[in-house]
């Protein structure tokens, strides 16, 4: 892999360079958020939104985060890398411990982890597979300990599939790493805002748009039965955007491909973000 800039706790030097203690407690516990930002032509994608999750995630657990110079780094990664279309990965960890502990010492300073990456924001089909959410109960908290993502998209992959729509109890969550649409030719639908999924920034961006642009949308609980009988399915995230469902393994369903929903609030989207 080519050389990929990175910073760690505010120094610059390239990704392979960069060495963490194992008593990070990233490391030992998952006790650390992150953010994935996107920038296309260079321009930053909702920066001050992807800010403030990042402090909403810190704060939820009581990290101590200096978010004005993690800002003022992530500008940096992405003007120092001179990449055009990529992303940010930027994560903040709790701190490293003496000793692996549960219970934190509350004098902790904080450990940041960032690097810059090229990204081609190409539309994606995709095939997915439905399963239940094994997550834990804070899922609209950023962090990085993903176990429950990690298995059930593994499984898709085993199953050549692309992504994961996941379901409490019949209940239509999220995907796997994104949001999740469908719409039928009146409306768009997409599960409200809960502990139980991550407010994306893509997903809120798209539900102002699209409503701008005079398209209804409905926030709110919806089944599998209610997605199998949709029209048009999508998925989005800061670097899939729009990713249009094109099948759901082992399951019927009423999908048309390019659907005139789907295809105009891609549009719309693509049209403010992705030029
Ligand atoms: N849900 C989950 C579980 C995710 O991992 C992601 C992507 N990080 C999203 C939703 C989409 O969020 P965003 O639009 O902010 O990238």
């Amino acid at each position: 892999m080519k050389n990929i800039l990175a910073v760690y706790n505010g120094s610059f030097d390239s990704l392979d360079k960069i060495k963490v203690s194992p008593l990070s407690r990233a490391y030992t516990f998952s006790d650390s958020v992150y953010e994935v930002i996107p920038f296309y032509n260079s321009n930053i994608i909702a920066f001050d939104d992807h800010i403030a999750r990042l402090e909403k995630s810190c704060n939820a657990l009581s990290f101590s985060t200096r978010i004005l110079d993690i800002s003022n780094e992530i500008i940096e990664l992405i003007t120092k890398s001179k990449i055009q279309h990529g992303y940010i990965y930027y994560q903040v960890s709790r701190g490293i411990d003496n000793l692996r502990s549960h219970m934190f010492d509350k004098d902790l300073s904080i450990e940041t982890f960032g690097y810059a990456v090229e990204h081609t924001f190409k539309s994606q089909s995709l095939k997915v597979m439905l399963c239940e959410d094994l997550r834990w109960q804070r899922c609209d908290i950023k962090s990085t300990s993903l176990l429950g993502n990690v298995m059930s998209m593994n499984n898709a992959k085993n199953l050549g599939c692309d992504e994961v729509i996941m379901h409490k109890d019949s209940i239509i969550t999220e995907g796997g790493a994104s949001n999740i649409f469908f719409a039928n030719d009146e409306c768009v639908f997409t599960p409200h805002l809960s502990k139980n999924i991550l407010p994306g920034i893509t997903r809120e961006l798209l539900i102002k748009d699209i409503k701008k642009a005079g398209i209804k949308v409905l926030e709110g609980i919806f089944t599998i039965d209610d997605l199998i009988k949709a029209k048009s399915i999508w998925l989005t995230s800061s670097t899939k955007g729009l990713a249009q469902v094109i099948e759901i393994d082992n399951q019927e369903t009423n999908i048309q491909i390019d659907h005139e929903i789907f295809v105009q609030c891609d549009r719309i989207f693509k049209d403010n973000y992705l030029t």
